[in-house]
């Protein structure tokens, strides 16, 4: 696979460290509140990367951790620390509060057919494991106490600003909004490893380590949780484009100056979700979630087709009016693979199977080309393949792009067919079901007899590119 590395600026093909496997980290939610959809496409064409990477036959282990601690990297963070922000807003603990938004996540996800990753990790059950890291950067003089917090020392390093082609606004996304100067900091990219004194002193949880009771930053949480569950060399990173600045380029410093090595080849990052007012935010406080879209009469499914029509390198612009386009055009998809599953019978066209299993192949391996994988869809659609070869690929095809795509035709297909059920007087249901056996066993002159028996009813059977249609002659 093709896959842009935001490291070298380019493209790359995709090669594991270990031949057939892969390791792959996703930056999870801090649960304070609901995630909104453009938390949700993150997570989509994450979820879209990870199923190709297994189409392609690799073994993928998928590790992601739930922020349930603080959101805090230095003491110039301003407001609240968001964890006690919501459990205020809400009169409930901070545990209780990460619970229910943890829950509520992985609730959006299903109905999103994202998979839950193969590891999750709520950053409170690693606490030892950060202080072990952190005692080690100490030992090793990557980090410094000031003012009782541990921070990481930027200068130490050769490089810090390692996605150095990140646009002023990328840069500026990435600084949270409200940052004061810490005076503590020895350098300004300095970050907070560990807290014990902060602003933030109205803390619930709080934790004993060797310099004294305290938090952990929000950036060690995840080279710890990578790195101990998919080991020193990471394939794979993934997270929202906001995040390449400050918070990977943070794991990146903390995490190669523990391991003393080259520590992730790969990071893949994806491009915001815009209103027409510009990013959708959850500390704006203005934000659409799944809960939404399903109470205003959307399927989720839509949604992520929606995100798979452009480019994740891409910024998008969600609107309702877009949002509508994709409903629509959902539907038609929908509305063309309904006949194939009525006519199931027939063998595989090979030819014609690998030619379009391989353009598709070509499309997501291409940067994970997921409008074009798309069009492949709609190609196999027209294609002159029978129904049987069709649906052995839209079935394949679905595998990565997580669409329920046959499941909702059977489903508009048992719909309707209940209706015309009722239309079409048993005698003549009876014909048709003889008919199509005929057809099946390719009784040809049989199955023209049970036409014109058909006819003779005041029905007419035609048969279509999409499958047999039954009409009223009038
Ligand atoms: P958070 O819960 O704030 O830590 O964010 C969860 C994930 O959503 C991170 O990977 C962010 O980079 C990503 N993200 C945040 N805002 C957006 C957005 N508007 N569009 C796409 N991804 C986003
Ligand atoms: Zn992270």
């Amino acid at each position: 696979m093709q896959l842009y590395n935001s490291l070298s600026h380019k493209k790359e093909d995709f090669v594991p460290n270990e031949a057939g496997k892969v390791s792959m980290y996703t930056c999870g939610p801090t649960v304070y509140h609901f995630a909104h959809i453009g938390n949700l496409r993150s997570y989509i064409m994450e979820d879209v990367l990870e199923k190709y990477l297994r189409f392609t036959g690799l073994d993928v282990k998928r590790v992601m951790n739930i922020t349930d601690v603080g959101h805090l990297t230095s003491d110039g963070d301003t407001g609240d620390d968001k964890m006690l922000k919501g459990a205020k807003r809400e009169h409930k603990t901070v545990m209780e509060i990460a619970k229910f938004y943890t829950d509520a996540f992985f609730a959006d996800c299903a109905k999103l057919n994202i998979k839950t990753p193969d590891v999750v990790v709520p950053a409170t059950t690693y606490i030892d494991e950060f202080i072990r890291v952190i005692s080690s950067l100490m030992e090793k003089g990557y980090a410094y106490e000031a003012g009782g917090n541990i921070y990481f020392d930027t200068s130490k390093l050769g490089k810090y600003y390692v996605f150095g082609d990140l646009s002023e606004e990328d840069l500026e996304v990435g600084v949270r909004e409200g940052v004061e100067e810490d005076g503590n900091k020895r350098n300004k990219a300095d970050f907070v490893l560990w807290f014990t004194k902060s602003k933030f002193d109205d803390q619930e949880l709080k934790w004993e380590s060797p310099w004294g009771t305290g938090y952990p930053g929000w950036h060690i949480e995840c080279s710890c949780i990578s790195m101990k569950n998919l080991g020193e060399y990471l394939d794979l990173h993934c997270g929202g484009i906001d995040n390449a600045f400050p918070h990977h380029t943070n794991e990146i410093a903390q995490s190669e100056a523990y391991l003393g090595h080259k520590w992730c080849n790969y990071w893949f990052h994806v491009h915001h979700l815009n209103t027409t007012n510009g990013k959708m935010s959850k500390s704006k406080g203005e934000f659409l979630t799944v809960s939404l879209l399903e109470e205003k009469g959307y399927d989720p499914l839509v949604y992520r087709y929606f995100c798979l029509l452009s480019h994740y390198r891409k910024s998008l612009v969600f609107s309702w009016e877009n949002l509508d386009n994709a409903v629509t055009s959902f539907g038609k998809l929908i509305d063309k693979i309904v006949p194939l599953t009525q006519d199931k019978t027939g063998d595989i066209d090979k030819a014609e199977y690998d030619r379009l299993y391989g353009s598709f192949n070509d499309a997501l391996g291409n940067d994970l080309n997921t409008s074009m994988g798309i069009t492949v869809l709609y190609d196999v659609l027209k294609s002159k393949a029978n129904a049987a070869t069709k649906l052995a690929l839209i079935g394949e095809f679905d595998k990565v792009l997580g669409l329920d795509l046959i499941k909702k035709a059977e489903a508009k297909a048992s719909a309707s067919g209940e209706e015309t059920a009722e239309e079409i007087p048993a005698e003549v249901r009876e014909l048709l079901e003889q008919r199509r056996e005929a057809r099946k066993a390719r009784d040809f002159g049989l199955a023209d007899e049970l036409r014109d028996k058909i006819a003779a009813l005041g029905y007419e059977v035609k048969e279509t590119r999409q499958g047999t249609v039954i009409t009223k002659i009038q």
